[in-house]
Order: C-alpha cells, then sequence, then structure tokens
C-alpha cells in the first residue's frame, strides 16, 4: 500500500496543502505531536517511517520520532514546527508494530513514547542524546563526501563522539542529521545511548606459523633446524597437533588460539616468544564469534513415539483453537518438539517467533537451535549491543531471519507474517516488564500479536500459570500433555529432610543436614555433579549487634543491608546503596556483630571447607554480570570440570545437563510462606523446575533433597508426587473464594512521594474516589509494600480487582487514569508519581 502524502491528497492541487504528520516522539507525553512537513518530503513520507525533528524550548533537543498519521489539517493550541529529516525512505515500522503501540499504551495505561521508546533499539534513534562511533567493520568500499570523509578522521580518533561535537565539526549551516544518517547507511557508523554498553567486537589472539614454512619442505627444514632446541621444537610440535600443516597448509591461516599454545609450562612461554621473535610464528587476531562458530549440523530429529503423538495433537488443536497450551514434564524434551513444529510453520512460508526467559537464552537452547537452523535465526537478547539488535531488526525486515529466538523484547521485531509464536517457559513471570512503562507481558502481548497476524500461539511449560491452565479447562485454550521423559530416564526421587528435627539431633553441620552431606559425598565419590539452590545472594542478608541488637539497614530504603564477604561490603538489594563493613557496632561499640541467615556466597564457602577437594562454582546476579560470565559458568559445568554448582533461581531455568544426579533445596519454607496471593504456585513452578535438573538421561535417576522446617506441608507432597493437577485444583478454588486472577484482573496503582505524609493523602485520595466508583470490593489499599521505602521514596498500593466478565475494563482503565490525572495535576500534591501497573504480578 502507497501511504505517501501525495497519493493520499491526489484529488488536492499540490499549491493549496500544506502537509502534517503526526508523530510519536520517545518521550513520556500521552499524545501524538504534530509536525509540518516540508515541500520537498511530501513525496516521500510514509506512515510508519523515521522521522528526526527539534523539540523542547528554542527546538534545543533533537528526537528522533515515528510517523502515526498524516493528514493536511494544522493542530490548533500550537504552531507546528518543520520536520528535519527523513530517515527512512519505506517505513521501519509495520502498521502492525503502530497497532501494537497504541493497544499497549492503552491496555497497559502508559504513553505511545513509552512504547515506541523500548521497542525501537537506540541505534535506530538519532538523538541528541547519541553518541556516534567509528565502525570497527567499516572498509571503505563507499563514496564518501568531504564533510563525511573529515568525520570519520575524527571518529577514528575518538571513542565516540557526541552530537553536539559533531556539530561543531560540521559547523554552522551543517545538517548533522543528514550527515549521520548517510554515515549510517553507508555502515560507517554506529550510533548508540551513552547509557549503553557500546559495540566493542571481542577479539581474541590468535599465532600461525610464518607463511614461509607452511609448506611442507619448508616446514621440514624448520624442524631440523629446531632439533637442537628441543623446547621450540616442542612447542612446533604442539601447534601441529593441534593445527595439521603438514597435511593441509591452507589450515595455517585460521591458526590457533595463543592460549592454547602456552598454556602450562613458563619454559613453553618464553619459546613461544622466541619464535615469534624469529618469525617462525606471527600473532594476529580476530573477532571472536558471539556463538561457537563451527557448530555440528544437527543430524536429523526423530522424535519418540510419545513426542510425534504430541506434535500431531498440537497440529490438530490448532485446526480449531488459535492458542494451545503445551504441558510437558521436564525433560520430556520439548524443545524437540518445538523444532519440529518450527521447520513446519518455516516450510509454509511464514514466520516464526520463539520466545524465552532471559537466562535460558544465553547458552544451551540457543546451541541447540543454531544447530538445526544455522545463521537462518536471528537471536534478539539483551545482553547483546544495541548493534547487533539493529542487525536482527534489520534482517527481519530484509527476510533474512524468518524465525527469530528471543527475549520478551522480542514481540517488537517487525513482523509482517508470523505464522507461530512459541512462548516457552510460560509460566516464568520474566516475562514481565516491571520498570519502566511499558509494564507488559510478553506472553500476553504474543497473543495479541498472533491474533493480528492469524499466527498460532503455543505456550510451553513443565508447570503452567494456573492462568493459562484455567483457560485450557475453560475450552478457550488447546491443551496437550506429555507427561514421560525423553529416552528412558525418569523423574527423579524427591525426598524431604527435616532440620527441625536434625538441628535437635544436632546433626546439622551449618546449612546443611546430614542427610544431603552424605548424598553430596556420595555424589562427588561417583564423580557425579550436584546443583545447590538457595534463592538468595550474598554471603547473609542480615548484619546483626549481639549485644544491642542493631542491624544494618539502607539508609534510603526500608531493607536491611546484605553482607557480600568477596567485595567485604554490605548492599541495597534494591537501590544498590553500598557501604564498608562495621568492626564494631556502631550504635554500643560491641564487637559481637554476627550475620544471620545465608545466601548463596555462604553456602559455596561452607561448601568448599566440608568438601575442599570439591570444585564448587556459584551462579547468581554477582557472578554473571560481565557479559559472557553465565555462558563460561555453564560451559565448565557441561565440561565436567565441576562437581557442584550452587545457584539462585538462575540456575532453574531450561539447563539440560547429563551428569547432575542430585539436588539440593535450601530454605524452601521461604518460599512457600511469601506473603502473595501466588506464593504457592511459585514455589511449586520454582521447586518443580530446579528439581527437573536431575537425572535427565535414562541409567542415572536423579535424586532431589528438599530441606524443611515442617515436612507436612501439603505442597511439599504435591510437589513430591509431581501432582500439578492437584495443586491446580486447590488453588483454583482460592483464586475464585477471593476473587483473584484468573477470575479477575489486577491492577496495581503505586503512589510514591519523598514525604509520608503527602504520599498517603494522594493514596487516600484515589482509593476513595475509586472505591466510590467501583464498590468496596474492587478497591484494597491504601497499602504499605513489603518494602515500603525505596530510593527515599515512600510507597502505598492500591489494588484493583475488575471481573473478567461483567466489566468493561477499557472504561474503567480511562476512569482510573482521569483520576490519576486529577492527582497529579493537584498543585496541594505537587511531585507525587503513581505508576499504573496492569496484570501486576
Ligand atoms: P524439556 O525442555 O522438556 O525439559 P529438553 O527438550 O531439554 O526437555 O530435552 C531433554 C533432553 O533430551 C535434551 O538433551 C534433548 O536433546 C534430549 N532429547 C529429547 N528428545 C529427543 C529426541 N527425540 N532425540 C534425541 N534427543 C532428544
Ligand atoms: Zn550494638
Ligand atoms: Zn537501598
Amino acid at each position: 500500500m502507497d501511504t505517501s502524502l501525495r497519493t493520499l491528497f491526489s484529488h488536492l492541487e499540490d499549491e493549496e496543502v500544506t502537509f502534517f504528520a503526526d508523530l510519536i516522539l520517545p518521550i513520556p507525553v500521552p499524545r501524538l505531536f504534530t509536525y509540518r512537513v516540508p515541500r520537498g518530503m511530501a513525496e516521500i513520507l510514509k506512515i510508519g517511517a523515521r522521522v528526526i525533528v527539534p523539540f523542547g524550548k528554542n527546538n534545543g533537543r533533537v528526537l528522533t520520532a515515528v510517523v502515526a498519521r498524516l493528514h493536511n489539517s494544522p493542530p490548533t493550541g500550537y504552531q507546528a514546527r518543520y520536520i528535519s529529516e527523513v530517515l527512512d525512505e519505506y517505513p521501519l515500522v509495520t502498521s502492525y508494530q503502530l497497532e501494537l503501540f497504541r493497544w499497549m499504551s492503552e491496555y497497559y495505561m502508559c504513553c505511545i513514547g513509552d512504547v515506541m521508546n523500548v521497542a525501537l533499539p537506540s541505534g535506530l534513534k538519532i538523538s541528541s542524546q547519541s553518541k556516534v562511533q567509528f565502525n570497527p567493520d567499516f572498509d571503505y568500499p563507499e563514496l564518501l563526501t568531504p564533510v563525511e570523509e573529515m568525520l570519520l578522521t575524527e571518529l577514528k580518533k575518538h571513542p565516540a563522539l557526541s552530537y553536539e561535537e559533531l556539530g561543531r565539526l560540521v559547523g554552522e549551516g551543517g545538517n548533522v542529521p543528514a550527515v549521520i544518517k548517510s554515515l549510517v547507511g553507508k555502515k560507517a557508523v554506529i550510533v548508540f545511548e551513552e547509557v549503553k554498553e557500546k559495540y566493542v567486537p571481542k577479539m581474541v589472539r590468535k599465532i600461525r606459523l610464518h607463511r614461509n614454512y607452511e609448506e611442507k619442505e619448508q616446514l621440514l627444514v624448520l624442524l631440523q633446524r629446531l632439533e637442537k632446541l628441543p623446547k621450540q621444537q616442542e612447542v612446533v610440535m604442539r601447534y601441529l597437533r593441534h593445527v595439521p600443516v603438514q597435511i593441509t597448509p591452507s589450515l595455517n591461516q585460521k591458526g590457533l588460539d595463543k592460549s592454547i599454545l602456552n598454556q602450562d609450562d613458563e619454559l613453553s612461554q618464553s619459546s613461544l616468544t622466541t619464535l615469534i621473535k624469529n618469525q617462525v610464528f606471527e600473532t594476529f587476531e580476530v573477532i571472536q564469534p558471539r556463538f561457537a562458530d563451527n557448530l555440528v549440523p544437527q543430524a536429523e530429529i526423530r522424535l519418540t513415539d510419545a513426542q510425534r503423538q504430541a506434535a500431531q495433537d498440537i497440529m490438530a488443536q490448532f485446526e480449531r483453537q488459535n492458542i494451545v497450551l503445551f504441558h510437558g514434564i521436564t525433560g520430556s524434551g520439548k524443545t524437540e518438539i518445538y523444532i519440529d513444529l518450527i521447520q513446519q510453520a518455516l516450510a509454509g512460508g511464514t514466520q516464526v517467533l520463539y520466545l524465552l526467559p532471559e537466562i535460558a537464552l544465553t547458552t544451551q537452547i540457543v546451541v541447540r537451535l543454531q544447530r538445526v537452523f544455522g545463521d537462518k535465526m536471528g537471536i534478539y537478547h539483551s545482553k547483546f549491543s544495541d548493534n547487533e539488535r539493529v542487525e536482527v531488526w534489520k534482517g527481519v525486515v530484509s527476510g533474512q531471519y524468518q524465525f527469530v529466538v528471543g527475549v520478551r523484547s522480542a514481540v517488537f521485531l517487525p513482523f509482517d507474517n508470523l505464522g507461530l509464536i512459541i512462548v516457552d517457559e510460560e509460566h516464568e513471570t520474566s516475562y514481565k516488564q516491571h520498570d519502566p512503562a511499558p509494564r507488559y507481558h510478553a506472553r500476553d502481548v504474543a497473543m495479541m500479536l498472533a491474533h493480528w497476524q492469524q499466527a498460532k500461539v503455543l505456550l510451553g511449560s513443565a508447570t503452567p500459570s494456573l492462568e493459562s491452565y484455567y483457560q485450557a479447562q475453560q475450552g478457550r485454550y488447546g491443551l496437550v500433555e506429555l507427561f514421560q521423559r525423553f529416552g528412558d530416564a525418569t523423574l527423579p526421587d524427591i525426598m524431604l529432610v527435616n532440620t527441625q528435627q536434625e538441628k535437635k539431633q544436632k546433626t546439622m553441620k551449618n546449612e546443611f543436614s546430614s542427610a544431603l552431606l552424605d548424598e553430596l559425598e556420595t555424589n562427588l565419590e561417583r564423580k557425579e555433579q550436584s546443583i545447590l539452590f538457595q534463592n538468595r545472594r550474598g554471603y547473609s542478608p542480615y548484619m546483626q549487634c549481639e549485644d544491642c541488637d542493631w542491624t544494618a539497614e539502607c539508609p534510603n530504603c526500608a531493607v536491611s543491608l546484605t553482607y557480600h564477604q568477596r567485595d567485604a561490603e554490605l548492599r541495597c538489594h534494591y537501590c544498590g546503596h553500598k557501604e564498608a563493613v562495621p568492626r564494631v557496632c556502631p550504635v554500643c561499640g560491641s564487637t559481637k556483630v554476627r550475620t544471620i541467615g545465608y545466601g548463596t556466597e555462604k553456602l559455596e564457602d561452607q561448601l568448599q571447607i566440608i568438601f575442599p577437594q570439591a570444585r564448587i562454582l556459584r551462579m547468581d546476579l554477582d557472578t554473571t554480570r560481565a557479559k559472557n560470565a553465565y555462558q563460561q559458568i555453564i560451559q565448565e559445568f557441561e565440561g565436567g570440570q565441576v562437581d557442584m554448582l550452587v545457584g539462585t533461581q538462575m540456575i532453574t531455568k531450561g539447563l539440560d545437563f547429563d551428569n547432575v544426579s542430585l539436588v539440593g533445596i535450601f530454605d524452601a519454607d521461604r518460599l512457600i510462606h511469601f506473603p502473595d496471593f501466588r506464593a504457592t504456585e511459585r514455589a511449586f513452578q520454582m521447586l518443580t523446575q530446579v528439581s527437573g535438573r536431575a537425572g535427565r538421561r535414562a541409567g542415572r535417576k536423579g535424586k532431589v533433597l528438599i530441606q524443611t522446617t515442617n515436612p507436612q506441608q501439603t505442597i511439599l507432597q504435591k510437589i513430591i508426587e509431581n501432582d500439578y493437577r492437584g495443586l491446580y485444583e486447590e488453588e483454583i478454588q482460592e483464586r475464585q473464594n477471593f476473587n483473584y486472577p484468573p477470575f479477575s484482573r489486577l491492577i496495581k496503582l503505586t503512589i510514591r512521594h519523598t514525604d509520608k505524609a503527602i504520599s498517603l493523602q494522594a493514596a487516600e485520595r484515589l482509593a476513595a474516589e475509586l472505591t466510590d466508583a467501583l464498590g468496596e470490593s474492587r478497591v484494597l489499599g491504601p497499602e504499605e509494600p513489603l518494602v515500603e521505602r525505596i530510593r527515599n521514596q515512600f510507597l502505598f498500593d492500591i489494588l484493583i480487582k475488575i471481573e473478567r466478565e461483567k466489566m468493561n475494563v477499557k472504561a474503567v482503565k480511562a476512569y482510573i487514569q482521569d483520576r490519576i490525572n486529577d492527582i497529579l495535576t493537584d498543585k496541594g500534591l505537587r511531585q507525587v508519581s503513581i505508576v499504573a501497573d496492569v496484570d501486576c504480578l
């Protein structure tokens, strides 16, 4: 469809009309902005194209906006400014995406600009906040103008230049956005925002024989010459064992990681240095590929009978249903079934999106998928640099990527022909974005996308969310279940350990029950791997004075500070505040300051003391901050160099190891008794998922030990029996009794202010107004949340429950928004902020 202005208004004479465009600006203002279209631009401007516009006082800022509407009526109330530049000849944002932006801003009660801001990678948004860097991959295939040439020369001298600095270089009258646009088009520069990490390709130092020795004869001469220098000869031989140049000379060009050659001894180190100096070897650098590059292509997968049956059932249900829930136990081979379905959808000529939770996406599954789909598959991950995200975006537009595997933000990619969306681990709460707006749930957004593009949605999980299972029970989704592990593997045996009792009998060693220690020891002897799960990071969550009961608390938040031993500091997990560990109690001066409770760091420590010979790794937020850290830990564990892995919920997600036969779970009680109506469901999911890491291969039945003070709790029995159905029946009844989801929709309003009285006043007024309109049963609060002060802001929550069936949800949201706006514009309540979280978790 040609949406250019000339076509839209072809019935009008050119001279008579001034054209206007309604633009989505990447700012939190709840409306579109009307700009004037300069004469020459009318020919090319299209809905969905990006433009650059001036913004703010004296046009002081520059922003990238997206065209949402084209028309010829001037705005009322303000003088429209001119668009300065068009970035796209063809729409970058599809009509489906525009629809999605609109729907999301309405449904999630946020500004359309917020949606666009999150949707577009910052590399697609030139603004006065932009930084520009020279593209390290650029090799001058293009013609450059003198100005471009000059800027590139400057850019090469600096890591990056700001928009303003470029402006100064271009000089008065120069058009910075136009030059940047041109350079981006030529792939000579990369645009990014300062907050984000910039694109630096990771380099590996490699080594190869000097070209003079590539041929067999010269190589022989060299080896003879080195006869008298055995150390150097040994290094060359070592190289040849890895890279058999004598057989295939061309292999030499690829070389070998330098680290492999001089691994162990210092002698080989110095020999290597000499060999390099004497030009026998030469060093060079290459860009490290993001994922393994020499992947062995996957031989065709043969589904087992049970798997084939499940795949067929799913396809059959898609005949009648748009959404199918696939409930398959851990290790049943869901991924293999997905692969089969993806292949079918691609063969049908449609696009496929495969959503995974953040963490799961970093490793194993991606490698498995790559072995099947190779470089036809795009990967969209938040740990990737912006540049990499832009590449995927463009690959979807160009058709290079018919299939993308990605995290929740992948729902924003410019698909226009989706046939299938898979939401793996659909129960995962990380599909919901908490901050900033839009606070969307990727599973629900995926369903909207699918609805518009007539695609099918497959929700997969070993522990479905109650919401989804309920929909399946109601017949609104299809349901396929698979209760058999792949091969002859079976679900692990789960045992409960009564820590109360062990404490009485004094058989606990620190946090470890004797039962668990025995199993760990046996496992270590058998050289099998163990996973230990404690959903709390740091060394210990409290630091307290034994004499006066003082506890270390965050100065900005209403929480205790967590002790981190390795960095010898106290940290707030809410605001990031850090302080040194006090040697004496700051109140009474006592030296008896001790830590209470335990996190992963402490467990790792104690474990190492108990098993000095064991190789132990820890996986939590603190050990995985670096870009490749997560992958590294997984690889080491996979490679068998590690006996025990201690971790937070990170280790529960989608990992598939051959040799894990024991899982130990700490502090299950805390998960179960968390004060939230979803706590039971969550505990079941988390404990079942982490248990599912054990015994995933035939012939090695796994064992799971759960430490608890009360083995009688019914939920623990359900976990042991893998009784999802029983859990569902019980929980759904509760939800119905109290009118919680899936029987209602929840909207949480959080009111914040640095003055507690003002915060409370605003919250009470809002709650009263909403209660008046909606009735008491639908409005709960205001209430102080568990952590009632964060970053020195006092918080109050109001929870609104809206029945799914009877209420007009749209109208209710509009009403709530109006009441919020009233308060925000009330001068008596200055600086109050109110955040609406729709479908809050
Ligand atoms: P789930 O996601 O359901 O927990 P996975 O898809 O990770 O299970 O499968 C568990 C293991 O079994 C994986 O290592 C997988 O490669 C293997 N597997 C499953 N099905 C097959 C199959 N049909 N052929 C070969 N290997 C399979
Ligand atoms: Zn004290
Ligand atoms: Zn804090």
